[in-house]
């Protein structure tokens, strides 16, 4: 008998709130402006900076700031986007949204990530049929960025555009460079939900180099109103006036939530340096075992939003994942493939669709993976899963 049952719930993703960040939280509270004010641009610029991109968009959400970077790309009724089956159901709504259609890219078996190969060869039949997509979706998998110098090159024989789903990867490196520099795509969001790597209760950004899109988004993000004289269709009749230009959306976020992400931010790179270094201790650990870890490109560094190892035999999962749950291990699956959810049936799609991705969902088990995952706590899980599998 385990005796799991005195020990704590380890969860598989969790926040890190310090003292500081709850002291800039409160700030804001007693302030005059607990939203609107001066503190959204600054985390947006402090993000922006960060990853070295121009410009940045604060939203309610990383849905929310997938669906105005959508929006203001002018994705819409009759146009594709193709996106990962592996991502969170939110990657592929947003196109919903706009009322484009939905395809899918199946993934590569080593990274997880949106296949370059698969991506090629739907383009060559996509190009004959008259259908390809208007926006391409890469969604960088657990932190660690997708081939983004294929994705773009393709994108600059095709024409279409880039949006990163890059709610994963805040923190993470590609070719030396931070993601969501948007040097090979249009924009580049992130998500500030809990589990994810730095956290505003809810919260999302999308980051471009594109000053219009930048401007664009914004004014998505509240209602489609501008008060700048120079986009509105008249005069203005005195300083109070504002015009509707477009129809948007109320996607804005708070001071309150952008003070606690400024705050955060002071520590995305101490978080992705413990969560690499729980990621090299799982490896070493877990080699052993008959699992497989997640593979880690040379030439990249994953912000490890998630640690996902595959057990050798599908038919074992099940087993396996009650088994860590039972011992009070908060194991969870990332992703059930999109494609496969019963709403997206109506469109045609179903098991069998995106081997690859379904092959890697049937065997993921993702671990505990999060900034205050103690040595012990690591050390549990593990221990856990030699015994499970033994
Ligand atoms: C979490 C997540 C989202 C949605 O983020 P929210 O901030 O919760 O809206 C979108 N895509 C991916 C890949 C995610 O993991």
């Amino acid at each position: 008998m385990s005796d799991s049952r005195h020990t704590r719930f380890i969860p598989y993703g969790r926040q890190d709130i310090s003292e500081a960040d709850i002291e800039a939280v409160v700030e804001v509270l007693r302030s005059d402006l607990v939203t609107q004010g001066p503190v959204v641009p600054r985390f947006e610029q402090a993000v922006a900076d960060y990853c070295g991109a121009g410009h940045g968009v604060a939203t309610s959400s990383a849905t929310a700031a997938l669906h105005v970077a959508c929006a203001a790309l002018d994705l819409g009724p009759g146009d594709w986007l193709w996106t990962s089956p592996n991502t969170f159901v939110a990657s592929a709504n947003a196109a919903r949204y706009c009322g484009a259609r939905v395809d899918f890219v199946d993934i590569d078996p080593r990274t997880y990530n949106m296949s370059a190969d698969a991506l090629a060869e739907k383009l060559t039949v996509a190009e004959k049929e008259g259908k390809l997509p208007k926006i391409v979706m890469p969604v960088h998998f657990a932190g660690q960025s997708c081939d983004m110098a294929a994705i773009h090159a393709f994108s600059e024989r095709y024409g279409f555009r880039i949006i990163e789903d890059a709610s994963h990867a805040i923190g993470g490196r590609y070719q030396d460079e931070p993601v969501g520099n948007c040097r090979y795509s249009d924009v580049a969001v992130f998500s500030f939900h809990p589990v994810k790597i730095i956290t505003t209760g809810e919260g999302g950004m999308a980051v471009t180099n594109n000053a219009e899109l930048a401007g664009r988004m914004g004014r998505l993000r509240s209602h489609g109103i501008t008060r700048d004289p120079a986009l509105m269709a008249d005069d203005p009749d005195g300083p109070w006036d504002y015009e509707q230009i477009e129809l948007g959306f109320h996607y804005r976020m708070t001071d309150i939530q952008a003070a606690l992400g400024l705050s955060q931010m002071q520590r995305l790179d101490e978080f992705i340096t413990k969560r690499r270094a729980i990621a090299a201790h799982y490896d070493e650990h877990l080699a052993p075992l008959p699992v497989t870890t997640p593979y880690q490109h040379p030439k990249q560094q994953s912000a490890y939003h998630l640690y996902p190892i595959q057990v050798r035999d599908a038919a074992t999962r099940r087993e396996v994942f009650q088994s860590l749950r039972d011992a009070g291990i908060g194991v969870n699956v990332h992703y059930i493939p999109v494609h496969t959810q019963p709403d997206y049936q109506q469109f045609g799609f179903g098991w069998d669709d995106y081997p690859q991705g379904e092959a890697f969902y049937r065997r993921a088990i993702s671990l505990p993976m999060f900034p205050r995952l103690s040595g012990g706590e690591q050390q549990r899980v593990i221990a856990e899963i030699g015994r499970v599998l033994a």
